[in-house]
């Protein structure tokens, strides 16, 4: 079912609430591929109801941003929620979400500052206030929702450390459930903006995984000295990759890691063929 109004929203799940019914949220920004898929499954197999929204969330995009010509393909994210036993998309407009009083717009929101440790690096240094507006949605959501459970990727992994960073600051009744990141064959991790992407770029933009593959196998080989490893990544980029940032920090405080071990996050930004994406991976994990 696609519900476009929060009080309608508010009033089904009171409804699932009162039966004893265990709800959960898959928040999206639409455009629906496999990797929000994987997340959709997970909820429909924890949870006995499942709601997901669909909202190109304003105020998460930075000025000069791509809010305007991000992919919105509502129709067809309505059929693959319902063939995959989704209970309701929720689908709001921006002034449902953030009001149509211009006294009220987004410049004189209540919003959510995560901290600033959080966000002053990796993807919260070119993308200044992106973390506001995500955590503000998301928070927005999650009262509305009252989920017991919200599902996330860890594709944006840095998104993923904040959320539940405020959960746990705000005391957020709800469990975060991370979930991994899916990929094409190729590798290339499943993206809304790889729709972007030429036939070229798209060849282009598996050094990313790449760069990613040969530090966890280097790593494994013993290979701890963070330079050393970066290093051997710089070998893989070609004047047709501008690239933003390669860091390696703890996977749950993002602090910047002294040498590699299992806990490590090894996060990259860069832009091809116009395009700005991103990818990571935990040592630790396979
Ligand atoms: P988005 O629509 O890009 O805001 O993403 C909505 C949710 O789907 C976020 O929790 C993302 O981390 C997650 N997601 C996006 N791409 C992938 C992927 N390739 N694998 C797993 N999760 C993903």
């Amino acid at each position: 079912m696609l519900l476009k109004n929060i009080e309608e929203l508010k009033n089904q799940i009171k409804q699932w609430k009162k039966d004893g019914l265990t709800v959960g949220l898959v928040p999206t920004m639409g455009a629906l591929h496999d990797g929000h898929l994987s997340l959709i499954k997970k909820s429909v197999a924890t949870c006995d109801k499942t709601v997901v929204s669909d909202f190109v969330n304003p105020t998460q995009f930075c000025p000069g941003e791509d809010l305007d010509k991000y992919p919105r393909t509502l129709d067809a994210d309505v059929k693959l929620c319902e063939e995959n036993g989704v209970d309701i998309v929720f689908a709001p407009s921006p002034e449902e979400m953030y009001g149509t009083d211009t006294r009220r717009s987004n410049d004189f929101l209540t919003y959510v500052v995560p901290p600033f440790f959080y966000t002053n690096k990796l993807c919260g240094k070119t993308r200044v206030g992106h973390f506001d507006g995500v955590c503000t949605v998301v928070l927005k959501l999650f009262n509305i929702v009252q989920p017991d459970y919200a599902f996330f990727g860890q594709k944006d992994a840095q998104q993923l450390v904040v959320i539940k960073k405020m959960v746990k600051d705000l005391n957020v009744p709800v469990e975060v459930v991370p979930c991994p990141i899916i990929r094409e064959d190729s590798g290339l991790a499943l993206s809304s903006r790889n729709k972007y992407l030429s036939d070229e770029g798209k060849e282009n933009a598996l050094v990313l995984s790449k760069i990613l593959k040969n530090i966890k196998t280097l790593y494994k080989k013993g290979i701890t000295d963070i330079d050393a490893l970066k290093e051997t990544a710089f070998s893989f980029l070609t004047a047709a990759h501008e690239l933003e940032y390669l860091e390696f920090v703890d996977k749950t405080d993002l602090e910047d890691k002294k040498s590699a071990d299992d806990e490590t996050l090894v996060l990259i930004a860069l832009r091809t063929d116009g395009v700005r994406l991103i990818d990571n991976c935990i040592l630790g994990e396979e």
